[in-house]
């Protein structure tokens, strides 16, 4: 069978690895399809389109948005849009800019607690890259301040912690209706970990297009609910491993859990009717 993963980061947001080398070792496993679905940014977008014509394997645009409902973090995938859009182009612009001055307020906040950290090392950290919190907890762990990434996360920058600064919220509709404005697919990601299947309910009466059944920290009853929910109400079902770059603990495995490549080849019908729409 065929297989496909519709969820990874590269350096354009938080992974490790870059765009080329994503879709390179996505050719490598032998995945038919993949989607590069970075935070907040379609930076990569180009690069790993390019590349994946040179290994034949489809390369869908992704993008992943952190939304925000009523204090509940809703990550929304945007799949097959246009990269000029203005609309979308313009949120994702704004949104970068936001993470910039979270990262500020988030690095003083660490130094106003005495940990020697700059915001110039997390930038070394980020590259061109969206800059994020895994950023910072990988310059903590360099300076020794943290055995782990999860143990930064843990101890100072999960929410709530120390050196936790929250997002400005943006709203899982107008993140939808930024979506479907550029012709993309909009899907629920890992609708498990937002924690609360009213959300998810909600989300899918505001119009969103389909569900992440198959996502790294779902497990076997996650995957049956969420399959369901989807059947239920017609949307599309979609899976990936949220891979973040070898080895990491956190994140999952390229290519794990298996896809079948159909479900990708449904999104890209649905990509196809929804550009046709605009
Ligand atoms: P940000 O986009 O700056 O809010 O950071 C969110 C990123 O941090 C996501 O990619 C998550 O995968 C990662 N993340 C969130 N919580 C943790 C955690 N406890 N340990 C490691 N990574 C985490
Ligand atoms: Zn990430
Ligand atoms: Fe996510
Ligand atoms: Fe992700």
């Amino acid at each position: 069978m065929r297989l496909c993963d519709l969820h990874l980061h590269s350096t354009a947001s938080d992974g490790t690895q870059t765009p080329s080398q994503v879709v390179a070792m996505a050719a490598q496993k032998g995945l038919a399809s993949i989607s590069l679905t970075d935070h907040d940014t379609a930076d990569g977008c180009c690069e790993a389109l390019a590349v994946g014509e040179q290994f034949g394997i489809t390369v869908i645009t992704g993008v992943e948005i952190n939304a925000d409902y009523e204090g509940c973090e809703v990550h929304l995938l945007g799949y097959g849009f246009d990269p000029d859009y203005g609309p979308l182009a313009g949120l994702l612009v704004d949104l970068r800019l936001e993470r910039e001055e979270r990262m500020a307020t988030m690095v003083a906040l660490l130094q106003q607690q005495g940990f020697g950290v700059t915001l110039a090392e997390v930038y070394d950290e980020a590259k061109d890259g969206a800059v994020g919190r895994p950023h910072l907890a990988r310059v903590m762990v360099k300076k020794g301040y943290a055995a782990s990434v999860k143990d930064a996360f843990d101890d100072l920058l999960a929410t709530g912690r120390p050196a936790y600064v929250a997002r400005r919220k943006l709203s899982p509709a107008d993140a939808i209706a930024a979506i479907h404005g550029a012709g993309a697919v909009s899907v629920v990601a890992h609708p498990g970990l937002i924690g609360n299947d009213e959300v998810v309910r909600t989300l899918v009466k505001g119009g969103v297009m389909g569900l992440e059944v198959y996502h790294t920290e779902h497990g076997a009853e996650d995957v049956e609910r969420y399959e369901r929910m989807a059947r239920d109400a017609g949307l599309l079902i979609t899976g990936g491993s949220d891979y973040h770059g070898p080895g990491g603990k956190e994140h999952g495995e390229m290519g794990m859990p298996e896809v079948p490549n159909q479900l990708a080849c449904n999104l890209l019908e649905a990509i196809r009717v929804s550009q046709g729409r605009r």
